[in-house]
């Protein structure tokens, strides 16, 4: 892509355009620009992880910042603090918006572009590659007339598109009375309503679930479980006759029985409203066209498109004994292992290795190191 203005006579804004075409071009989801000595260094977003793109010296290159500055109705003339705006995405010809960010650094600026094209994100549940078995018991427990299902993984592992396709899944069968309540929305979705808490009015995830619980929805999804309440309201609304749909932060699916028992949640609402437990991360696919060898088709990476990596249980007799019961995390996962269909990320990760779908590596730096076969990553008490 250096080549992008080879004899410099390119203006500022035919030359973001070609840098954005490149960028949809590769299913990017991201385009950095950052003034470095002597021009500007381009980098894409690709499969997660940043790619150098180019490295372009021209004048026209230099003035991108400020264009972008512009186009996004920011103050161009200040160059000494952050500022964040948008662009349409018509302007680069699709569908949707570029989430611009625009940060000071002691050679000139670094502009982050995120791009949300809506052409791009449908949320459907069958084309999100998920494990043919995980697939089904997911669409049996959304059929559910209530009950809480929860999703785990870290930032950018996919759990937001499980949820939003899930959501649509449920629209499409028949349940229309579907509230959301985000931190923020990230994407929209057509017949739901969706709502953002807003600190700044004092309406946090158990104020806000307070007030929806009020108007009596079918179907209810909570952007984030981060404390007690929040927890407490949202399984007692799943028990009470609502699905419930709910994001919350720890490492695996055992993880997650131990963080809501260490939000003192009591045991019986935990193992009678929930459902579900999911773990999710993305994993890059190797390149079918080079096997991993790096080609022009995967930029030399070796890596591309994502696939992702499910474990997960169905929260059935059995496991509600046991969580009421289990004294570790260690212990839970031994049950869960030697009793169930759940299979450990590391145990399903060896097997998309062997099949040669990713490899080692990536898995690594995914899961982290050794994780591959032991799929265990603590032995503590659980409260
Ligand atoms: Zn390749």
């Amino acid at each position: 892509m250096n080549d992008i203005d080879k004899d410099g006579s390119t203006e500022p804004s035919v030359l973001l355009e070609k840098i954005a075409g490149e960028a949809l071009e590769a299913q990017a989801t991201d385009i950095h620009l950052e003034h470095t000595t002597g021009g500007i260094s381009v980098k894409f977003r690709i499969d997660g992880r940043l790619v150098d793109m180019a490295h372009l010296k021209t004048p026209a290159a230099s003035r991108l910042p400020t264009l972008i500055k512009y186009l996004a109705k920011l103050k161009t003339y200040m160059h000494r603090c952050p500022q964040d705006g948008e662009i349409d995405g018509a302007k680069f010809g699709f569908k949707g918006r570029v989430r611009v960010s625009v940060y000071p650094t002691v050679e000139g600026e670094k502009v982050a572009l995120r791009i949300f094209n809506e052409d791009k994100r449908s949320f459907r549940l069958k084309s999100l590659n998920l494990p043919e078995d995980y697939l089904a018991t997911l669409k049996r427990q959304l059929r559910q007339p209530e009950g809480l299902l929860l999703f785990t993984g870290p930032a950018g592992s996919g759990k937001t598109t499980t949820i939003y396709s899930s959501i649509n899944y449920i629209l499409k069968h028949g349940r229309t009375n579907i509230i959301t309540i985000e931190d923020p929305v990230e994407a929209r979705l057509e017949g739901v309503t969706q709502t953002a808490v807003d600190r700044a009015v004092g309406l946090d995830f158990p104020q806000a679930l307070r007030c929806l619980l009020r108007q009596d929805p079918e179907v209810i999804a909570v952007g984030e479980i981060r404390d007690e309440n929040t927890a407490r309201i949202t399984l007692r609304a799943a028990f009470t006759g609502h699905l419930g749909l709910s994001a919350i932060h720890a490492g695996s699916v055992v993880s997650v029985f131990v963080r809501l028992l260490e939000m003192q949640v009591e045991p019986f609402l935990l193992t009678s409203a929930l459902r579900l437990v999911t773990a999710q991360r993305l994993l890059r696919k190797l390149c079918t066209g080079c096997g991993g060898e790096g080609c022009e088709e995967c930029l030399q990476s070796g890596y591309k498109g994502r696939l992702p990596l499910v474990e997960y249980v169905v929260v059935d007799e059995d496991v509600r004994e046991r969580v009421k019961n289990c004294s570790s995390e260690k212990s839970l996962l031994e049950f869960l292992k030697r009793e169930k269909s759940f299979r450990p990320l590391g145990e399903r990760a060896e097997y998309l290795i062997e099949a040669g779908k990713t490899d080692l590596a990536e898995v690594q730096r995914a899961l982290g190191p050794g994780s591959v076969y032991a799929g265990l990553q603590t032995g503590k008490d659980m409260a």
